[in-house]
């Protein structure tokens, strides 16, 4: 049986990922924070026997044994990241030198939680591994983007320095059950919005673009890939490839909600990429993955798990 650590593991992806690697016969220990996961995220872990939660705060160093280690902590929806932008690079940057630091020690093979933010406001459509981006490093974003790319750094520097096994994922647009209420992603936001009959809130005119992967796609990826042999690092981008816009995906919600809501159009905040799009064709010839939920049915299981949290 192998011990495998998630940092982040109460939050959306988290959370999945924990239940996938129990799934598989691993013991897994959780570490989190609270920061923007919940308990109730991992409530039904909690009797697992093979389950461990640790509360605690990747800017702190640890120390426990385990032979893998999937390092996800970090707030992901702008509205947390800008909230305290100062601890957003401290979790990426300090949190990606503990967890290197542990891997390093206890020779554990590690795996990244990158972004799709690490390109930036993107003038390469869609985005492939090698695009270095376009980041604006004084931003609001840059908190976000540029502490998850200095985390990459440290990551290929522990790599090539110290011999650490990483595995580096750019993750895209990920959603589904275990959002929080609070996240403020559009997902949740115009679902919300949508089960209360209130205004749909869209951000500039709505024709700017995303991609949008089911948790469990995402999940599903990232596992094949900590899989592959050592000698393969990444970044390897992980996503969905369906485009679409605001407006589009407003409309959609509110048509699988039932919903009354009207949309409105609100200021565009400060260097919201334009569009985003990965291209997958390394994740799907390495592991021969495919996500395999479309948005429409994604949609309606997170409509459905946003109704019962509301119930
Ligand atoms: P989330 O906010 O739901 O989960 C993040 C988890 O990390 C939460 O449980 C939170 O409490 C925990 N955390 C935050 N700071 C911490 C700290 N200092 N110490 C310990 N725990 C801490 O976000 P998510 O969508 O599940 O994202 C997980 C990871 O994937 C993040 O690293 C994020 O940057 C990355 N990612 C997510 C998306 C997406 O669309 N969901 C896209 C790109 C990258
Ligand atoms: N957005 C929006 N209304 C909202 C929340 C977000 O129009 O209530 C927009 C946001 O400006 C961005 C896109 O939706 O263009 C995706 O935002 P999200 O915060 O989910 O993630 P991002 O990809 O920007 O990190």
């Amino acid at each position: 049986m192998k011990r495998v650590i998630v940092t982040g593991g109460a939050g959306l992806i988290g959370s999945h990922l924990c239940r996938r690697l129990l799934k598989e016969g691993n013991d897994v220990v959780c570490i989190d924070n609270f920061y923007t996961g919940s308990k109730h995220n991992i409530a039904d872990l909690i009797s697992n026997p093979y389950f461990e939660l640790i509360t605690h705060d990747v800017e702190e160093s640890l120390m426990i044994n385990a032979s893998e280690i999937y390092n996800l902590a970090c707030p992901a929806s702008p509205v947390h990241y800008q909230k305290d932008p100062v601890k957003t690079v401290r979790t990426s940057v300090f949190g990606a030198i503990n967890m290197l630091e542990l891997a390093k020690k206890t020779n554990a093979k590690i795996f990244q939680a990158s972004t799709s933010e690490v390109y930036g406001d993107p003038s390469e459509h869609p985005q492939k591994e090698t695009y270095w981006g376009n980041v604006n490093p004084v931003g609001l974003r840059s908190c976000y983007d540029e502490g998850k790319r200095c985390a990459e750094t440290l990551f290929f520097d522990y790599w090539r320095q110290f011999g650490v096994r990483i595995k580096v994922a750019r993750i895209f647009n990920t959603y589904g059950p275990n959002m929080s209420i609070e996240d403020g992603r559009v997902i949740g936001n115009f679902i919300l919005q949508a089960l209360k009959n209130e205004d749909i809130t869209i951000y500039g005119d709505g024709t700017h673009t995303r991609s949008f992967c089911y948790v469990s796609d995402m999940v599903d990826a990232a596992v094949r890939f900590m899989k592959l042999d050592d000698s393969v690092t990444g970044p390897v981008n992980i996503g969905h490839t369906q485009e679409i816009s605001m407006n589009e995906l407003a409309e959609r919600i509110i048509r699988l909600a039932g919903s009354k809501s009207r949309i409105k159009y609100f200021p565009l905040p400060e260097n919201d990429p334009q569009k985003r799009k990965p291209d997958t064709a390394l994740i799907e010839k390495m592991t021969g993955w495919r996500p395999v939920t479309g948005l429409e049915e994604g949609l309606k299981d997170t409509i459905k798990y946003f109704k019962e949290l509301n119930r």
